[in-house]
Parts: C-alpha cells; structure tokens; sequence
C-alpha cells in the first residue's frame, strides 16, 4: 500500500509500505477514506519530536471503514464507518480509569513511534473499542473528520476554562485548533468570542464561526480586548497557536480571576511572569485532546450545533502529499487544513 513516510529531517515520502495487520486481539485494521495534516506533522517533518524514527508512517486524524477486527472487539465489525482519535487508550489503566485517557500508559499517539499512521491506505487500530466512533449514516467524512484531533482538543480547552454562560472567551491563535475552540466556545452561551491571529483568511473564517476578528498586525490585541470587555479583560483566554507572544497575549488580556487554557505545542521554553502573576488569583491549564466526548460531539455535529468544514481549504490525493505539506506549512493558496484521500 501507499503511506507518507518520514524519512529524516525535511525528508517525507509517499512510499510503498507493508499493509498493517492485527497485532493484538483488541485492535482493528480500518481502510483508511480520508485524512488530515496536522501543525504536529510539520513539528516531526522537523525533527522537533525525535522520537519518530525515519520509517514512520505519519498521521493521526484520519476516517476509516473497518476492514478486520481482533477477537476482543466488542463494539465494531468489518464495514462499519468509523473516525479514530488521534491518541489510542487501554481503557483499563490508573489514568484511563480517572478520566485521563490521554495519559493512559499503554496508550500513543497514531504516526509516532508507538504505531503507525494514518496518511496511508490502511491503518491498525489499537484498543479499538476505545479509541473509535462510529460515523452516523447521514453524515459525511468530513462532516466529523476533526472530531480525530483538532475539535475534541479544542473542545477541552473550553471545557478546562471552565467557560459558562455570558462569558467573555478571546482565542489567540487562529490556525485549525484555535478555530475549533472559537467553534467549540460557542456551545457553552458566552456573550463574546474574540479571535486574534495575524492573518486575515483565517480570521475571515473565525468570523464566519460567530467571533470578533482581531488582526494582531495591526491593533494591539490587548488594548482591543480590554475596550471589548469594559477594561476588565476576557473572562476566559485560550492560546492555541504555541508561542511566547500568544501566551502572554492570554496572560495581558484575562481578567483578574479570570482562566487561562493552554493548547498550542511549544517547541522551546518561554520565560513565564509568574512574579507579576501571583496575585492575579487566575486558574490555567495545559494539556492536548481530551477524547472522552467523541460521540457528544458526533451528536452536536448531527444536530447543526458543529460545523466545522470551513476550515477545510485543500482536497488532495494521497499520492500530492508532499505538496499538501508545502501549502499547509506555509499557508500558501489561504491555507487552513488540507485533506488526503487515498
Ligand atoms: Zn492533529
Ligand atoms: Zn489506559
């Protein structure tokens, strides 16, 4: 079969590779139907996460049709349609039984090291049961393909800022992770969801999914956000995009008391203002997809109340990966999410 494979530093290849097969009675073999690149792709064509070796079949947000099932599947067989987070769980571990799956000890993420990925024609699924939904017959691929990554991550980062009705939310970030917080904000009845990005398509799209636009080129974000929530400042600030300057963005413009959701991937260590901090009587949290709502979230997206295909910009075969990965690296052509089909 064919599969994106990184094969060193700057050096991707849509390749032949060994189809996968059940390893373990638990797993599952899915044809892949569509895939998604993800800002995490661009950090291993990098070399910035090491431990993916040269030989990985890369990605982990992908929609699939059951091909095969182990013997311990209980809850999928061979033909359902099915869309997989990013990130496999035992389901029996210390942190999968505290909510945590995301830690669980025997768990991984698709396209790194523990198993391989999902930009191919076929990918094995481990703990299947756990780590699957089952796509609903009136609903397309692309209709819940996030709900793999970039929505449950953006969804738990509204949830872990603990964001309640008549808030005030601002979002720094407006890549595919912060969009799906601007989408995911707004289920929770805040009185304003403000973006912040540089980039003016990507804005575009934040304001098509309910928030005020604010272009950090060209205002100060933090004085903007101050005038829009009576000088006070957002109940809620989420960072999403991984870097200094958009974390203490998140950090100038919450107000006193306020939450602070961390998800963007840093690739370096920032200098944090504790000591101008410690009377702030703020709460932050930090951490990546949270998977434990895939079917709410399924159901959301059936219902209207989720629609995320607006940050869908690019359609591509399998086989124009590596130009996928030009354009989504560099936002080229207004670039925001660019899908493969096999
Ligand atoms: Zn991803
Ligand atoms: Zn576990």
């Amino acid at each position: 079969m064919k599969g994106l494979v990184y094969k060193g530093v700057n050096d991707l290849g849509v390749e032949n590779v060994p189809e996968p097969h059940i390893e373990s009675s638990t797993d599952a073999v899915a044809k892949v139907t569509l895939s998604a690149i993800c800002g995490s792709d661009i950090h291993i064509k990098h070399g910035m996460l090491p431990f993916v070796k040269p030989g990985t079949i890369i990605g982990h947000e992908c929609c699939g049709v059951i091909e095969d099932v182990g013997s311990d599947v209980y809850y999928f067989k061979k033909g359902d349609r099915v869309v997989a987070s990013a990130a496999f769980s035992c389901g029996k571990c210390f942190y999968c039984r505290h909510q945590q799956a995301q830690l669980c000890e025997r768990g991984g993420v698709f396209g790194t090291f523990e198993t391989q990925g999902s930009q191919a024609e076929y990918v094995r699924i481990p703990f299947a049961d756990n780590t699957l939904a089952k796509i609903p017959d009136n609903l397309t691929d692309e209709d819940v393909l996030f709900i793999s990554d970039i929505l449950c991550t953006g969804f738990h980062g509204v949830a872990e800022a603990s964001v309640e009705v008549g808030d005030t939310v601002a979002v720094f970030g407006s890549g595919p992770v912060g969009l799906c917080a601007v989408a995911c904000a707004q289920l929770f009845g805040p009185s304003l969801v403000i973006a912040v990005d540089i980039e003016d398509p990507r804005l575009n799209v934040a304001e098509k999914l309910g928030a005020i636009p604010i272009n950090a080129s060209k205002e100060d974000p933090v004085a903007r956000i101050k005038e829009l929530t009576g000088g006070r400042g957002a109940d809620v600030t989420i960072e999403a995009a991984g870097y200094e300057p958009t974390l203490m963005g998140c950090l100038q413009s919450k107000r006193r008391g306020g939450r602070v959701s961390i998800l963007g991937l840093f690739g370096e260590p920032i200098s944090f203002p504790i000591h101008q901090l410690c009377f702030d009587s703020f709460s932050m949290s930090i951490g990546l997809g949270d998977f434990r709502y895939m079917n709410e979230l399924i159901k959301l997206i059936q219902k209207g109340k989720l629609d995320l295909k607006p940050i869908i910009t690019h359609r591509l075969p399998l086989s124009e990966a590596i130009r996928g990965y030009e354009i989504f690296e560099r936002q080229l052509e207004g670039c925001i999410k660019v899908l493969l089909k096999p």
